[in-house]
């Protein structure tokens, strides 16, 4: 991989066949049951083509170590955390590059609680990777992988008790959802079709080459769905990240919306319910999200930008709520990982409480502004270049 770190903000993170190669991901797999010893775990991917040759090997690795292997094929990634913690995993592996484009791939690795593990557990990980020395289960101790059906139901049924579907229900939103081609696509216009709205899905056929559109939700990449929320007078539109733990929001005017907003108004709506409550969130957020806490009595905690250390982060300090600007929230009632569903469900709940649309909402918000952008760096200069 370039260096001796493995693990990146978000798990292991490479091409397919140039970093993530079969061979490695046998090792990985090797490597991650040596560390959760003859474990239960759950394994499951996005939709990417790539994915059932990694899966295939990191499962060879793991059962190799007399883990047994429940697997999941393709859910999205807070569908696969949260069968971890239901279905009294030691640990589980998910298979997805998240918001990349369709030629990589990643690893992530869970714990019995579905949480990426911290750092402390990524290093043990990526020590017995490096020293190449894997428990070799004897063969009677090698377990069969199982197939594990059923966990979008699951799913769908624990976002249902964290809302009030009745009031929802009878106001009969409208909703674009732009799956990004991916496990999106699954998961939530079941739900919001529960949830009494009527859906207009976009790029909803699974296919792991995302021909509709590079799985990141940004604004260039979002046109289609505007276009679509616009045509069809919908009441907003939202679009998923590759693996669905994201969710970027479109008003009925069309107008797309940072992550931080949309949050700032789940906070709003949460800290006027549960005053004196801690919200975790990273840097990369704008000033809005403290403006909100400073109001309405929260205690805003401010972390490094990455998920898993958002997750951590509110684990340490028992807090019910993360977000960040890039559309993930984290909603601990429900489970303390970015959820892009629960996030859907979280804002017809406000809207539906409020009677208010969403650019009501929206603009009712301090208004800040942020930009983003990316610069290309070899993975072996990173290091270097963060320090100066
Ligand atoms: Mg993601």
């Amino acid at each position: 991989m370039g260096s001796r770190r493995l693990f990146g903000t978000n798990g292991i993170r490479g091409v397919v066949n140039q970093e993530l190669t079969p061979q490695f991901a046998i090792q990985i797999g090797e490597a991650v049951g040596t560390f959760f010893n003859q474990g239960k775990i759950i394994l499951g991917s996005d939709s990417r083509i790539s994915n059932t040759m990694l899966r295939n090997a990191i499962k060879s690795g793991l059962v190799s170590t007399g883990c047994s292997v429940y697997d999941v094929e393709e859910a999205p990634t807070p569908c696969i955390q949260l069968a971890a913690r239901n279905h009294k995993m030691d640990g589980g592996v998910i298979i997805t590059a998240s918001h990349n484009p369709p030629e990589y791939n990643g690893i992530k690795v869970i714990g019995e609680d579905g949480v990426e593990l911290p750092r402390s557990s990524e290093l043990e990980i990526e020590n017995l990777f490096f020293e190449r020395k894997p428990h070799r289960a004897e063969w009677r101790e090698i377990r069969q992988s199982r197939r594990m059906a059923a966990i979008i139901n699951e799913y769908k049924d624990a976002i249902m008790m964290h809302v009030d579907d009745q009031l929802i229900r009878k106001a009969g939103y409208h909703v674009v959802v732009d799956a990004a081609n991916s496990v999106g696509a699954l998961v939530a216009p079941r739900t919001l079709k529960e949830l009494g709205c009527k859906v207009t899905a976009i790029h909803a056929d699974v296919d792991g080459v995302f021909p509709g559109r590079l799985p990141e939700p940004r604004p260039n990449h979002l046109q289609d769905l505007v276009k679509t929320v616009r045509a069809v007078k919908a009441d907003f539109g939202v679009a998923f990240d590759g693996d669905a733990d994201r969710s970027i929001f479109v008003d009925e005017k069309g107008r797309i919306g940072w992550g931080d907003r949309t949050f700032a108004l789940i906070e709003r709506h949460f800290l006027v319910g549960n005053p004196g409550e801690t919200i975790v969130t990273p840097v990369s957020s704008s000033q809005v999200v403290k403006d909100i806490a400073d109001e309405y009595e929260g205690k805003l905690v401010w972390t490094k930008v990455g998920s898993t250390i958002v997750s951590q982060t509110m684990k340490e300090l028992g807090a019910k709520l993360g977000g960040e600007e890039n559309g993930g929230v984290f909603y601990g009632p429900h489970q303390p990982v970015r959820d892009g569903t629960m996030t859907v469900a979280l804002i017809l709940n406000i809207m539906a409480a409020t009677g208010k649309k969403l650019s009501q909402l929206l603009d009712s918000l301090p208004q800040y502004y942020l930009k983003k952008s990316k610069i290309n760096c070899p993975q072996e200069k990173k290091t270097v270049v963060a320090e100066r």
